[in-house]
């Protein structure tokens, strides 16, 4: 669908007709340029490493995610945006407390774990009891409750590498689901092998299932091995004898915290209604620093938003949108947030992309237009491929904290990154500014800043 005559008569501004004239190819040549002039320069790097080195981690609704988003409303000051603000909410806050695994008999020693986002406490004693594995989540719930009366489950399901991160969704079931399936059964704790592909000795945080109703069960204390430790554990229950564990978690949750997300703009010049909004989360895990989850994303999407500011003289025709979501990796509440306060405003939104899967290269384009618009959604793509960036499919899922956006109607695009090497990574205390390549980075700018500047300039919506 193209916007109505009426709306493009009403143009008052000079500058609009030259762009909305402009053919399809003109557009994609003056995306590319702009693409050329983002990729040279290095002020998403400079982002990512303001924000790891000035803030460091940031857990949702913590005091140190406060401060990012200070820090964001500054940055976005210092970089020209418009509307800069900070649009709080409210959430449960989680803290981890200390963290200890041993094999008590027949072989005592630590194991490497870290507490799940959400778990509950075993108390300051730990609890203590005979391990028993099980293979899947699928495994988990065949096995009957007798069995797992007072064990410590251990669900030894490993993860599958995979460029699209494919894997990742798989594994995660037992991370989200374990603790309460355990719970039912009357186990004491649950330990899984962690949801990620690093072999190397830490474990790998994150949420599991959010509690959401008041009589809901918390589940059991529930931890993440570290993959070589739960290789080890593996091994020792293969000698055929029973092995018992102690494991001391004393995780907290506050009732009342405080989360936001912080939203800048650049206004549009002709149709400043009609909004592009990208987006990245701006909370990360707390053992590393969040620089590849996800403060690459916060790089990429602010710098490539920064260069639509004067681009080719003008600025854009409708209104760019850049949210840094707050506690998306405690269960997309910041996401969940922007679409209930902006509920009125979806209708408007042309477009929505978001970067949350690392800093490394992008080689896919996938779209999610209606079929009377996906030739116009490809054509966004042709710009793209001097940059190593091929046609995917029409089945954009656009990133977790799109998910009420897109459920809303909002036409969502994915720039897919490889991630191949993302979830050696991923919430474990090797996320950190070192694994950020400064020449992915630039690619990945260079990518969102051309896609932007179609869509921000085209007449198109995607609906
Ligand atoms: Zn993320
Ligand atoms: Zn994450």
């Amino acid at each position: 669908m193209r916007r109505t005559l009426s709306c493009l008569l009403l143009a008052g501004s000079t500058v609009f007709p030259i762009l909305a004239l402009a053919q399809p190819t003109e557009l994609q040549a003056r995306a590319e340029q702009l693409a050329r002039q983002a990729q040279a320069e290095s002020l998403a790097y400079d982002i990512v490493e303001s924000l790891t080195t000035e803030v460091g981690p940031r857990l949702a609704g913590s005091e140190a995610e406060a401060r990012a988003r200070d820090w964001a409303v500054a940055k976005f000051r210092e970089l020209g945006f418009r509307n800069v603000r900070i649009e709080p909410f409210a959430l449960p806050v989680w803290e981890r407390g200390r963290e200890i695994a041993e094999i008590v008999a027949p072989f005592p020693q630590a194991l490497t774990i870290t507490a799940l986002g959400g778990s509950v406490a075993t108390g300051e004693e730990g609890v203590s009891g005979e391990v028993l594995a099980v293979a899947s989540v699928a495994e988990l719930e065949a096995t009957p409750a007798e069995a797992l009366k007072g064990r410590i489950v251990f669900v030894d399901e490993v993860m599958t590498r995979t460029q699209d991160g494919s894997g990742y969704g798989v594994a995660a079931a037992k991370r989200r689901l374990a603790a309460y399936l355990a719970a039912e059964k009357g186990a004491l704790a649950v330990l899984i092998r962690s949801v990620g592909t690093s072999s190397h000795r830490f474990a790998h945080a994150g949420q599991m299932r959010r509690v959401t109703e008041p009589g809901d069960d918390p589940g059991v204390p529930a931890a993440a091995l570290a993959a070589p430790d739960a290789d080890q554990l593996q091994r020792i229950l293969g000698r055929g004898e029973p092995v018992r564990m102690r494991l001391v978690l004393t995780p907290r949750t506050r009732a009342e915290g405080t989360s936001g997300n912080v939203v800048a703009e650049i206004p549009g010049h002709h149709a400043a209604d009609e909004i592009v909004l990208v987006g990245a989360h701006l909370d990360s895990w707390d053992l590393g620093t969040g620089a590849v989850d996800d403060g690459a994303g916060v790089a990429i999407v602010t710098a490539a938003a920064k260069y639509q500011m004067d681009a080719l003289k003008g600025g854009p025709q409708r209104t760019l949108r850049v949210v840094l979501f707050g506690a998306e990796e405690v269960g997309l509440a910041g996401a969940k947030a922007y679409a209930e306060r902006h509920a009125d405003e979806l209708g408007n939104h042309v477009a929505a992309l978001e970067s949350d899967f690392g800093a490394d290269r992008i080689w896919r384009f996938d779209t999610g237009a209606s079929e009377a618009t996906l030739a116009a959604a490809q054509a966004l793509g042709v710009p793209l491929r001097g940059f190593g960036v091929g046609p995917g499919n029409n089945n954009a899922r656009g990133g977790p904290d799109l998910k009420y956006v897109r459920e809303a109607g909002v036409p969502v695009f994915t720039l897919l990154q490889s991630g191949w090497d993302y979830f050696d990574l991923h919430h474990t205390a090797d996320d950190t500014l070192d694994k950020v390549d400064p020449e992915a980075l630039a690619q990945n700018v260079a990518v969102y800043t051309a896609v932007l500047y179609q869509l921000l300039n085209s007449e198109v919506t995607f609906r």
